[in-house]
């Protein structure tokens, strides 16, 4: 009789240890390293993953046995695995919880989950065998089974396979997913029916010559699909003008077919690839630097003005580690990611592109994860794409690195992409390139320490110039009465001049710290933490000021501490109530606003992004959300209404924020031949930060800052 044979697995809950469980003869062949396998906890299945195999079990202990294997191959690698276990351990955090947010649900069945059905389920019944077929019957006339449901169907408790097959052929989605409400686009797409050849249509055009709109309708597919055979209905009916029932009519004299898909959240099915523009000769210089460099460093920071063409450069690494037959993971912050970048590398790599994000429903990102495992190019994503199987990994762009949204807070592990991401790369022996305009302290701290390279780009890419800065005193402004609301006279002028000009204005307002501050319009006055130097802020409910560091409490004065006059003014205010002053500022204007609360649903950020890009909007209002992934030609104005808030953010960091954010919101003005402008409204127009990020003055920015740093 054949030995018992253990095995170690990993299971997606918050456990602190690894189990061991046996494996019945039958199945030791199948086992190995990696696999996914059944197994039962506590009065639950669980699908837990192989992380060791020929296992000395405590003798204390009896282990249970598996129920099934559920894999023929490893769906992790061991590379990963040790990345996860790095995780777990440097950012305190159990295996089992790296795990649950490294794997999606699709891959992580257990007793719990629910299954529901696909769109267009019961069309896949072609390819099913007997089991998948029970199942997929059963849930398109139930629409949601339990696992439970589906072993007493099936009459047998080993149902994972079965459950992964259907997952596998897009059939069904595993229901926990549907907390992020994903639904798949599904658009009617025409394609000539078979009956007719495109290269005779004489027979077609005689079945409707009777009908003028037909013809109209029958004219524009014809001419959409000269390209592509399938076409969408919606741009046959955008070109012909017609209604859909006239394509209907159509279908019914059988010269069409209308056909149903899934259509991808990133636009067409079919991406035409084209060659990138050639390099300029700055571009040219960074990149002979960056092949030097990388002789000796691992890591290097690619420090380029906004507008510098970064994005072109990252463009020839990734073609060289593919060329070397190595995967890239280019990381950026999430919110940057659903946009023109994605468009952009798409219009040059093509399907070689993965793309991994939150808003992706667990089918798709399953294809993702078995597209990286198959060894995928390159991988775009945000920071969990960290968590994907690598196979071969060359190199990392962490785009944006000063980004603090690369830093994970909930649940855990709560990693900073950047870091984790510098590991993995030394695991997988990958290059790193760190790309920004404004880097953050550590990195750039770590390039004068020569742990990194580094390489700079000083100019924008072409004719392009960098925007011009110029800062207005709010107390002037308030003092002699030039006030509109929360815009000065300089700020309302610049807007009035662009929407004359047709050109588009951008307003920032930082939201982060909502709770307004107090501030003495007369002299420099603000209310401050006597123990922290930051800003305190108002409590209305308790009527009194606040720091948010220490604790410290103070009554709100009725009158300025420092000069006596008695118009304290509450400052900070939401991008809601800025949108109406605008509104009633400028009425003609067509002004949208782009935050956290009209962009929650999906495709809403999209949907402004688009129509500012299509000139539909005149002046967008916005949070640090509008100073990400634009890269539009039209935006002549930028208006930041009250830097100080940045400035007295009770963080640390918050000076190296307003830095960061002041250049990169400016960075979105004038990117074609004219200068754009950029409008700083502020208190304290003397601050040492907003006078370094005026004249773009990094270095002293960073040495001022590290002395303070080093100050407290
Ligand atoms: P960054 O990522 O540094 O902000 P981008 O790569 O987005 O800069 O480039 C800024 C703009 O300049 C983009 O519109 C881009 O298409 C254009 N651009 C950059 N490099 C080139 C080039 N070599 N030839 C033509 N256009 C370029
Ligand atoms: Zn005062
Ligand atoms: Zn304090």
């Amino acid at each position: 009789m054949a030995q018992p044979k253990f095995i170690n697995v990993i299971l997606p809950l918050a456990v602190p240890r690894i189990y061991t469980y046996e494996v019945p003869p039958t199945l030791q062949a199948q086992v190995d390293f990696g696999m996914r396998v059944e197994v039962p906890l506590r009065s639950k299945l669980y699908s837990a993953i192989i992380v060791e195999t020929d296992v000395k079990p405590d003798p204390q202990h009896k282990p249970r046995k598996i129920v099934s294997m559920i894999d023929t191959s490893a769906i992790i690698t061991r590379e990963q695995y040790q990345f996860w276990q790095w995780l777990s351990s440097y950012y305190m955090t159990t295996i089992g919880e790296v795990m649950n947010v490294a794997v999606p649900a699709g891959l992580k069945l257990s007793s719990e989950s629910k299954i529901i059905a696909m769109p267009g389920l019961m069309d896949k019944a072609g390819d099913m065998s007997d089991h998948e077929f029970l199942i997929a019957e059963a849930i398109s006339i139930r629409e949601e089974l339990t696992i439970q449901e589906i072993q007493d169907i099936l009459d047998k408790k080993t149902v994972f396979p079965v459950i992964k097959n259907l997952l596998e052929k897009g059939a069904i989605l595993i229901k926990e997913e549907l907390k992020t409400k994903y639904k798949p686009k599904i658009e009617d797409f025409i394609v000539l029916s078979d009956s007719y050849d495109r290269t005779d249509l004489s027979g077609a055009f005689e079945k409707i010559k009777r009908s003028e709109h037909q013809t109209h309708a029958f004219l524009s597919y014809i001419s959409l699909s000269k390209d592509k055979p399938v076409v969408s209905k919606k741009d046959v009916l955008e070109m012909s003008g017609m209604k859909g029932a006239v394509v209907k009519a159509l279908e019914k004299k059988g010269l069409v077919d209308i056909i149903r898909k899934e259509v991808s959240r990133f636009g067409g099915q079919i991406i035409e690839t084209s060659e990138p523009p050639p390099l300029s000769t700055t571009q040219q210089e960074a990149l002979d630097s960056i092949h030097k460099q990388f002789g000796d460093k691992d890591i290097l920071l690619l420090f380029g003005v906004t507008g510098s063409g970064k994005t072109r450069i990252y463009m020839e690494l990734i073609r060289e580690t593919m060329a070397k037959g190595q995967q890239v993971l280019y990381l950026l912050p999430e919110i940057a990611l659903t946009t023109q970048i994605t468009a952009r590398l798409q219009s040059v790599f093509g399907d070689k592109i993965g793309i991994y994000h939150s808003r992706m429903n667990n089918n798709e990102r399953v294809e993702l994860w078995n597209a990286t495992l198959n060894n995928k190019p390159i991988l775009l994503g945000a920071r969990s794409s960290l968590l994907l199987p690598f196979r071969n990994l060359g190199l990392i762009i962490v785009d944006e690195e000063h980004d603090p949204s690369y830093k994970q807070n909930d649940p855990a592990p709560r990693y900073n992409a950047r870091d984790a991401a510098i590991y993995l790369a030394s695991m997988n022996g990958a290059k790193v390139i760190l790309g920004t305009a404004t880097p953050s302290l550590e990195t750039y701290q770590n390039t004068i320490d020569k742990k990194y390279g580094l390489v700079k780009i000083l100019e924008r890419h072409g004719a392009s110039v960098l925007p011009e800065l110029t800062v207005i005193d709010l107390k002037e402004q308030y003092s002699k009465n030039l006030m509109s609301s929360l815009f000065s006279k300089p700020l309302v002028d610049l807007i009035q001049a662009a929407l004359a000009n047709k050109e588009q204005s951008l307003i920032f307002q930082n939201r982060r710290g909502y709770a307004p501050t107090l501030q003495c319009v007369t002299c420099d006055w603000h209310a401050g933490c006597p123990n922290c130097d930051v800003g305190l802020t108002v409590h209305r409910y308790f009527e009194e000021l606040r720091c948010h560091y220490c604790g410290f409490r103070a009554p709100i004065p009725r009158d300025c501490p420092q000069c006596g006059f008695d118009q304290l003014k509450k400052i900070g205010f939401g991008t809601q109530k800025i949108e109406d002053e605008i509104k009633a500022i400028f009425p003609t204007a067509r002004v949208r606003r782009m935050d956290y609360d009209t962009t929650k649903t999906k495709n809403a950020y999209e949907r402004i992004l688009n129509d500012f890009k299509e000139q539909k909007i005149d002046i967008l209002v916005g949070t640090q959300m509008i100073t990400k992934g634009m890269d539009f030609h039209n935006i002549s104005v930028v208006g930041i209404l009250l830097a100080d808030k940045m400035l007295y953010f009770p963080d640390f960091r918050a000076h190296e924020r307003a830095f960061q954010l002041i250049t990169q919101v400016s960075g979105r003005a004038g990117r074609r031949a004219r200068q754009g402008k950029v409008a700083i409204q502020t208190f304290n127009p003397d601050h040492p930060v907003i006078l370094e990020t005026l004249t773009y003055n990094y270095s002293r920015f960073y040495k001022r800052e590290l002395r303070e740093r080093k100050r407290f």
